[in-house]
């Protein structure tokens, strides 16, 4: 059977000007599902709800958790700073509803595969921090937003010996895209980093715990943009579907 995995989408709660404006609008880029979908698995974009009881109710139906990139960041109250940048703050809608699961799927150990803001996600889920503006904050830093088109590569990662990523992947080193302002400060206790770029910016992060999480793992870049043109890309998708589709 193909494995249910639950895509988180974007939302605009109605206060944009963009993405449907003053009527409060779900929106994703379709090569989310598209990657899903096309590596065999079954793509499910999930209604962020604040019930509980729905939220379990999605939850047990999943066999995997895609946590998509988003355009605003998390509230730096999430982990304890005020805003010190201007920066777009994401929907209430979507980071407590992210948060929320990511905390079952960690209970749980069901798969969890982070993509750029959805790596972020999961280390402020899970008690870690963030760099809220690389730039202002890391002034020696690579360029992190860098010019080109997604679809190409824009700077290296090393990526640790005798990790989940490193397994996956098979290269100390990777290159990769980069569509970030912000990264990972300090990691969750229960994670570890698991590959970062030559200005010591963190690129992916993971469980800890492997034996328990076969599966949970974050990247800073985008392989949705990169999965059709390289296969080391395609295998992180690969991995997790096989993953969910084990549990
Ligand atoms: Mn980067």
């Amino acid at each position: 059977m193909k494995p249910l995995i639950g895509v988180t989408p974007d939302f605009n709660a109605g206060d944009r000007k963009d993405m449907g404006g003053r009527e409060p609008t779900y929106f994703l880029r379709a090569r989310y599902a598209r990657a899903i979908e096309e590596l065999g698995g079954v793509p499910v974009i999930l209604p962020l709800t604040d019930d509980p009881a729905l939220q379990r109710r999605l939850f047990e139906g999943l066999d995997g958790l895609l946590l998509t990139g988003s355009g605003p960041d998390l509230p730096p109250s999430l982990y304890g700073e005020r805003q010190r940048y201007t920066f777009r703050v994401m929907s209430r809608q979507r980071y407590a509803f992210e948060q929320a699961l990511v905390g079952r799927a960690m209970k749980s150990a069901l798969p969890v595969f982070g993509i750029c803001g959805g790596m972020q996600a999961i280390n402020v889920a899970l008690g870690g921090s963030l760099i809220q503006d690389i730039a202002a904050q890391l002034p020696k830093a690579l360029q992190h937003r860098a010019p080109g088109p997604a679809t190409e590569y824009a700077h290296a990662v090393r990526v640790t010996p005798d990790s989940l990523l490193r397994r996956i992947t098979r290269l100390a080193r990777l290159r990769v895209n980069s569509s970030h302002h912000q990264s990972i400060k300090t990691v969750a206790p229960s994670l570890v980093a698991t590959a970062v770029a030559p200005d010591g910016v963190i690129e992916a992060i993971e469980a800890a715990d492997r034996r328990r999480h076969p599966f949970f793992l974050g990247v800073q870049w985008h392989p949705e943009y990169l999965f059709d043109r390289y296969a080391v890309q395609r295998r992180l998708f690969d991995a997790f579907l096989r993953a969910a589709r084990r549990g």
